[in-house]
């Protein structure tokens, strides 16, 4: 009989069969723990909260003292099954049937964990026991919600325990068609914003006492979506502004709005930063409005800086372990939404490497069998390069 937790399927069941549906722990952690603790790593669960947010239980685990500290990060929490009647099997009951598993967080992202886990253990086994330096699992419940109470506070936790990192692999579910087609070496920024047009209410049949601020609006919309922000760069793609809703709120026909408002969101490369992106668009809205628009940006506040990890050694390792495994070279890209990548970033080198993504956040969220065996063989060649 195999141990509990010693091949990546069965631990990747266990973990599957945990609710843990953003904010809730639902036993996932636990499952964690225990697996790593019977792998020989110092296991911490620390829970953070702050006023106005559900507390957020987080776990960090480490083996060896010495550098150098490879970090995989992730999280157990999941995203709700939605309507659990349209999946074919529970969302929560890990059934494998035609040689894949099913279930909520099959590949965003208990499976890769199992692996990484499953990986260490192998690698682990075959060295005595203890790795030619250290290797930390620094995983959140708190990823696919607000992200407040998650990966930020517990980067700053293990900061202050005196904990440094030298690489990290997060197992988000980066491969496009198979695994280890692609890792992310890279994210854009993210910014919200609304703009906000005032003008003068009054009666429709009687424009001339009014200022229709739709008029405005329009125009500035217009200008904003006119221009591109910039051509790419090496590593990205062109930055975007995507405006997402028009609110005037009006319920009537026979008023003119004293205020119209449109949301935006922008991706934005590394040409670009917070502040003299701000600083971009309010000029050309301020082109477009001349004297006659009155008119402002609302800025929503942003943890979502773009950051690039540059092609180097770590990468360079990685995709030898992907290409030795798996026969594959992976393409490295910087497409996507955010991740908690964004916050690693500050403590050390990160890139992201995981399951295939195609069914993530979806009813019938499933992985292949044998991909947990190729994501559980590559993290285990890359344990045996980089603490070669
Ligand atoms: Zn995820």
């Amino acid at each position: 009989m195999t141990e509990p937790g010693t091949d990546p399927l069965t631990l990747a069941r266990d973990l599957l069969r945990c609710a843990s549906v953003t904010p809730a722990e639902g036993g996932a952690l636990g499952v964690l723990e225990g697996a790593l603790k019977q792998a020989g790593f110092a296991v911490h669960r620390v829970i953070f909260a702050e006023p106005g947010t559900a507390p957020v239980e987080n776990l960090y685990a480490r083996i060896g003292s010495d550098a150098p500290h490879l970090v995989f990060a992730g999280h157990t929490d999941v995203v709700p099954p939605g309507d659990a009647a349209a999946w074919t099997y529970p969302p929560f009951a890990a059934e494998v049937a035609g040689g894949k598993l099913f279930g909520r967080g099959a590949v965003d992202m208990k499976g890769a964990i199992a692996c990484a886990i499953a990986a260490c253990r192998d690698h682990l086994g075959a060295h005595g026991g203890r790795p030619k330096g250290s290797i930390s699992f620094l995983i959140t419940g708190d990823e696919e919600g607000i992200a407040v109470n998650g990966t930020v506070k517990l980067l700053q936790w293990a900061a202050e325990r005196g904990e440094s990192f030298d690489h990290c692999i997060l197992g988000e579910p980066t491969s496009a068609e198979a695994v280890g087609d692609t890792i992310k070496v890279g994210r854009r920024g993210s910014l919200n914003g609304t703009l906000v047009v005032t003008g003068k209410q009054g009666h429709v049949a009687y424009p001339e006492r009014a200022d229709n601020p739709v008029r405005g609006l329009t125009t500035l919309m217009g200008a904003l979506m006119a221009e591109p922000l910039d051509h790419g760069s090496e590593n990205f793609g062109p930055s975007n502004l995507e405006f997402t809703s028009i609110d005037i709120g009006n319920p009537v026909v026979n008023l003119i709005p004293g205020e119209a408002r449109a949301r935006f969101n922008i991706r934005f490369n590394d040409c670009h930063s917070q502040v003299p992106l701000k600083i971009l668009i309010e000029k050309r809205a301020q082109a477009a409005a001349g004297e006659r628009v009155r008119w402002r940006i609302e800025w929503e506040p942003s943890n979502a800086d773009v950051f690039l990890t540059k092609p180097g050694p770590f990468v360079d390792m990685v995709v030898a372990a992907i290409a030795e495994a798996t026969g594959r070279k992976p393409q490295l890209s910087t497409l996507g939404g955010t991740s908690d990548a964004r916050f690693i970033k500050n403590y050390c080198a990160v890139i992201e490497f995981g399951l295939v993504g195609q069914t993530m956040h979806q009813v019938d969220e499933r992985t292949p069998v044998a991909d947990l065996a190729t994501l559980t063989a590559v993290y285990r060649k890359i344990l045996e390069r980089y603490f070669a």
